[in-house]
């Protein structure tokens, strides 16, 4: 969807122009905080990206905050040697 804001010329006539909405940021599946490094474009703008820049290069990067993830992988090392 286009967002439409008036702009007033130098000459005083306002004009509608048309912008591009930003999409939301990405954010911690389970926390729900901000994550870092993930760009804030649209699908087909990340497509044109390359793929280290699109999320951190880590288990579940660009899906879960990297606390999140530090506390799941503890969860499950407990659960496996008690
Ligand atoms: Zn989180």
């Amino acid at each position: 969807m286009m967002l439409r804001v008036k702009k007033r010329t130098p000459t005083g006539k306002v004009f509608i122009h048309l912008k591009k909405r930003k999409p939301r940021i990405a954010r911690c599946a389970i926390c729900k905080k901000p994550l870092h490094a993930v760009p804030r474009k649209t699908p087909s703008e990340t497509r044109k990206l390359p793929k280290t820049k699109r999320r951190p290069e880590r288990a579940y990067g660009g899906y879960l905050c990297s606390n999140c993830l530090k506390e799941l992988l503890r969860e499950g090392i407990r659960k496996r040697f008690g």
